[in-house]
């Protein structure tokens, strides 16, 4: 019989570098939340952030109504959740991160006050990072293992403080499709579990002039297609799935109702490694250091100022 012909299908991988999940599972899944709340309209307005009412009750939304929902359905499912939380909104929604701690989910570094990270000098953004620790320690009884710097604004600094200061992951960067390393300048390193602009529900949802973003708003189940597309996608490559949503966006009862049916099917289909974000990232980090897995690796800064080419003056910059 005649030896079958290789298809085009079998001579190329989506993913290459796939990485070993635990049960021999096809994807690892992480469902994190962003849990912002009211901090990124005080430093959007800071002096009349009092007045705009409305948006400040959408975005309250999120600790008050939102969160508790999350938890109870997921912990429904056994599906444990990443929240990402500002220290000053930890101060301020005691209550929402109690609750979070009760379900046994993960809390871990969002900024303080949800500030730009790289508009920071490096001193200050170590303060801010620092002050954070100290806070989610003091309510959490834990250091946070993980953070997501607020707008993804992840700075030339960023990798030097975060190691300093014991961050084991970060989720703020896009460089890979799976799971990476990142190293500093001084050696030191982060597991980088990175996001991808599809799994955001701010483009699928967030229509607001206070915040400035207006986007038209998609039904649940145009958001869920684009979703669970990356899934089937994920699970047959051996890929990583990871969505970057916000309690006051997505924890709204259509919403909720289509993530319920994802999960349900995510179960259906089976082999998924449903797991926090701290999870993931320590499993990655024992499989380097055993030797199991070879990452890929990104050196951080990628540079350090304005290249040289244009500091020549001989490209035009415009036009
Ligand atoms: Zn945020």
């Amino acid at each position: 019989m005649a030896k079958p012909k290789k298809t085009a299908r079998s001579k190329w991988k989506m993913i290459k570098n796939p990485i070993p999940w635990p049960g021999g599972a096809n994807v690892a899944v992480n469902y994190t939340f962003d849990m912002d709340a009211d901090s990124i309209l005080h430093i959007a307005h800071p002096d009349d952030a009092a007045t705009r009412v409305s948006t400040m009750s959408y975005l309250r939304y999120g600790p008050e109504v939102a969160v508790p929902r999350i938890c109870d359905m997921f912990e429904a499912y056994g599906v444990p959740v990443t929240f990402f939380v500002p220290g000053w909104c930890v101060e301020e929604h005691p209550k929402a991160v109690e609750r979070m701690l009760k379900g046994g989910h993960e809390v871990a570094h969002h900024g303080y006050m949800h500030e730009l990270a790289n508009l920071s000098t490096r001193d200050r953004e170590y303060y801010w990072t620092q002050r954070t620790f100290e806070v989610i320690e003091r309510f959490t009884g834990q250091k946070p293992r993980g953070i997501r710097q607020p707008w993804a604004a992840y700075s030339k600094h960023s990798s030097e403080i975060l190691t300093e200061l014991g961050i084991q992951y970060d989720s703020s960067l896009l460089a890979d499709d799976v799971p990476y390393i990142i190293r500093a300048r001084s050696g030191r390193e982060l597991v980088e579990l990175p996001i991808n602009w599809p799994m955001d529900d701010w483009p699928h949802y967030v229509h607001n002039a206070d915040l400035d973003y207006l986007m038209p708003i998609k039904s649940p189940r145009e958001a869920t297609e684009v979703y669970m597309s990356e899934f089937d996608v994920m699970w047959k490559a051996k890929g990583y799935w990871e969505a970057c949503w916000h309690p006051f966006v997505s924890g709204r009862p259509a919403r909720m109702e289509y993530i319920a049916q994802m999960i349900e099917e995510m179960q259906k289909i089976g082999k998924v490694w449903f797991c926090t974000m701290e999870d993931c990232a320590k499993h990655v980090r024992k499989l380097v250091d055993q030797g199991k897995y070879k990452p890929r690796v990104d050196k951080l800064p990628y540079k350090e100022a304005r290249i040289s080419q244009l500091a020549e003056d001989a490209i035009p910059l415009r036009g």
